[in-house]
């Protein structure tokens, strides 16, 4: 899920789809200006290199349209209709093999009732994912390993890793960790918009107040490292950031973010913490999402009017046709209050920074799709061909771009199986 400038100082309730959509909506011209294009988008050569790779985006807020009412993971969705990015016949038009299925939960109050009631919408997420997979046994695979992502390529399904985008769910009892790696979770990020239990988040308005990690945070790594759980740093704060490559036993992965050096936003992270991150084996996924990609000015006017949108629709079991609703209502307050939209060309300069400062080995693709990603250019899941191309254009060869593709988010992967299947032999 996204936050920037524009939201911080107002945390909107995100638990609903329908609230994580405006959210996403506060901080960037989320929809496109023009329809997206149809027809082929790249190259038939291009097209066919593509098909070729593994591909993983290891940030998919689509997990969050699951209960929607009406909406169906293997029809195909129009984004310009109902927001959606990513379903079935979409990921197979932009040969997406899979990727990381994000269970997200919006920071709530750290009080009892608030973390039971984080607690038992994550569990239900879980589920909810689950079940996709065992709805659609033929379109789907669970992956529960590095090496399960290939077998599942193989046997042409999509493939789903679950993570944790905000472990605060789990925060008042850190043994729920376990519960989630034994559902599926092989990837956890300790915070998100807001300071919690754990750490300090990057865009907390009130500043750090671990000033990194808490004394539980690193229980999280620690507990994470033991259960073959890669750590997710996307959302903390730089001091938690170098506390994670510090202290934990494996690499650590971003699974979406950008680059300081390119846009200055405390969501990206500077050259200096780039570098360090590669040094330690870990890897940074970029995303696609306008806010964090390019500056775009504050608009009172139009954070008032979204929040007075989210009152007027929220709901707590939204439908379809309540979706679309929204998303009418959303492209007429980008008329009237547009923002500058980030474009693919834009999003590419933070791909191909991050490439040049960390090495090939270091970088790989979170675009954010159905969680306030996309930008003009890279609308939906059928525009991923356009980073291959991208890539190509730049001069990577085909083993470089395999790497981004999933080459290196599976080798993180691969490292914590191995430390923690090590530390179990050991006493
Ligand atoms: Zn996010």
């Amino acid at each position: 899920m996204p936050q920037s400038t524009d939201t911080r100082s107002t945390p909107m309730s995100a638990r609903s789809p329908l609230g994580a959509l405006l959210l996403a909506a506060a901080c960037t011209a989320a929809f496109p200006a023009a329809p997206p294009a149809d027809g082929p988008r790249v190259s038939k050569a291009v097209r066919a290199l593509h098909e070729q790779l593994l591909t993983l985006d290891t940030h998919l807020d689509t997990p969050a349209n699951l209960p929607l009412s009406g909406w169906q993971i293997t029809r195909r969705h129009d984004v310009r209709r109902d927001g959606s990015q990513i379903d079935l016949p979409r990921m197979v038009e932009g040969g997406l093999d899979g990727g990381f299925w994000a269970i997200y939960t919006p920071q709530g109050p750290r009080t009892p009732a608030g973390e039971r009631a984080a607690r038992d919408a994550a569990l239900e997420r879980a589920v909810a994912i689950r079940e996709m997979v065992a709805a659609h046994p033929q379109q789907f695979g669970l992956a529960l390993t590095a090496d399960d992502a290939a077998r599942i390529a193989a046997q042409g399904k999509r493939i789903v890793f679950m993570s944790i985008e905000n472990s605060y769910p789990l925060e008042a009892d850190l043994s729920l960790l376990e519960t989630f790696q034994k559902l599926g979770v092989r990837l956890a990020g300790p915070v998100h918009f807001a300071n919690n239990e754990l750490a300090d988040s990057a865009t907390d308005p009130k500043g750090p107040e671990w000033h990194g990690l808490s004394e539980k945070g690193r229980a999280f790594v620690a507990e994470a490292n033991r259960l073959g759980i890669v750590i997710d740093a996307s959302h903390a704060s730089d001091a938690v950031l170098d506390q994670l490559i510090a202290l934990s036993k494996t690499p650590v992965l971003l699974s979406h973010s950008g680059l300081k050096a390119v846009f200055d936003h405390p969501r990206n992270i500077d050259d200096g913490r780039l570098k360090q991150l590669a040094a330690s084996g870990g890897v940074i996924q970029i995303n696609f999402l306008s806010g964090y990609l390019i500056a775009t000015p504050k608009i009172p006017e139009r954070q008032a009017a979204l929040e007075a949108l989210g009152k007027r629709l929220r709901k707590a079991k939204p439908t379809l046709a309540d979706r679309e609703a929204l998303i009418q209502a959303r492209a007429d307050i980008d008329k009237q209050w547009p923002l500058p939209r980030a474009t693919f060309e834009d999003a590419c300069a933070h791909l191909l920074h991050a490439i040049q400062v960390a090495g090939i080995d270091h970088v790989g693709i979170g675009a954010d799709f159905d969680g306030g990603g996309g930008v003009t250019g890279f609308e939906d899941a059928r525009d991923y061909p356009k980073i291959t191309a991208r890539l190509l254009q730049a001069g990577y060869s085909r083993d470089d771009i395999q790497k981004v593709w999933s080459g290196n988010v599976l080798r993180v992967l691969r490292a914590a199986e191995v430390q923690a299947a090590a530390a179990l032999v050991q006493p």
